[in-house]
């Protein structure tokens, strides 16, 4: 069994980056822009935007975070996202989900600019992504995609069962799997809650993908022998002899599942530290597209 460290990856595609920006600098070239758009004050996406802000730091990006109250309106909102629209400092921008609940989200994400799309959650990017036209992948599903090729997991012809059907994971990651390229040409199941037998499905996969927001719900008797793992998942829980007084899990039963796969990403230092990582590709591709 070998672990997928979504450290060691996201590391490698760090120093990349912050490669081309020191040959972006020589050149004499504008250093790419990323801006994230926080509203209220939740104490997970606050954590989200400060690590994507100080991703920005490290590899050399430009970076503003926007923070706006809980209580601001749909309309302030929307023109705030024209403001960064049409400031031509800013290279691509997020706006942290979720957002409150009088705020229409999709409203709010199709008001970003495509050209500025970095998270790749408006409908051209994935309308793009469809048409295998070079576009913004979204973030998380990205990640996941640099992580098979950084550990060169077989994927032609392979059995990709993934669970969950959301926008932002799910969905996505069953298009990018069934591509006609590498990593890609997978056989695809997608589930969801409504799928009957489930355990009968994962037990045929031979790339499991987990994305469901249940914590430790894949355990060892769905996992077939040899599988690759990626769980997507992340869950707080208590724990009283962390500092921090909580620890984080994702969706896998990690420890029973792990003796039994190829390969399997851990939670943490999996998935989380590679959709920044893609956040920052993005923006590298926004400022390519642009040109
Ligand atoms: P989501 O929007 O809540 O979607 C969950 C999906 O799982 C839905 O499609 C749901 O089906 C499906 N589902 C629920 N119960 C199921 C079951 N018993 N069997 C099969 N499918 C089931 O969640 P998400 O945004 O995709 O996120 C999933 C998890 O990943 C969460 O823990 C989240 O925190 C985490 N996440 C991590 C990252 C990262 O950077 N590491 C990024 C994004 C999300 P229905 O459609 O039928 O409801």
């Amino acid at each position: 069994m070998k672990i997928i460290s979504g450290i060691e990856v996201s590391n490698k595609i760090k120093e990349d980056i912050a490669s081309e920006v020191e040959a972006i600098k020589r050149r004499g070239e504008k250093i790419p822009h990323l801006a994230a758009v926080l509203v209220g004050s939740d104490g997970a996406s606050q954590t989200y935007v400060n690590a994507k802000v100080k991703a920005c730091e490290l590899v050399g990006f430009g970076s503003s975070l926007v923070r706006l109250p809980e209580a601001i309106s749909e309309e302030t909102l929307l023109k705030e996202i024209e403001r960064l629209n049409n400031n031509d400092n800013i290279d691509g921008f997020i706006v942290q989900l979720p957002l409150p609940k009088h705020i229409d989200e999709q409203k709010i994400t199709e008001a970003i600019a495509p050209a500025k799309d970095v998270d790749g959650f408006h409908p051209m990017s994935l309308g793009k992504m469809l048409l295998d036209i070079p576009s913004f992948l979204p973030a998380t599903p990205y990640g996941i995609i640099e992580m098979l090729r950084y550990y060169q997991i077989p994927t032609e012809g392979k059995h990709c069962v993934v669970l969950g059907r959301s926008h932002i994971v799910g969905s996505p990651m069953s298009v990018l799997m069934a591509r006609n390229t590498y990593p890609g040409n997978c056989t695809v199941t997608i589930t969801h809650s409504k799928t009957k037998n489930l355990a009968a499905i994962t037990l045929q996969a031979d790339i499991l993908i987990v994305a469901i927001g249940k914590p430790e719900f894949v355990t060892a008797d769905m996992v077939k022998d040899g599988a690759t793992v990626i769980d997507v998942g992340i869950h707080r829980i208590e724990d009283t002899t962390k500092k921090s007084g909580y620890r984080l899990i994702g969706d896998v039963k990690f420890d029973e599942v792990a003796p039994k796969c190829a390969y399997i990403s851990p939670v943490p230092g999996g998935v989380g530290p590679m959709t920044i990582a893609s956040l920052l590709k993005n923006t590298l591709l926004a400022v390519q597209l642009k040109k």
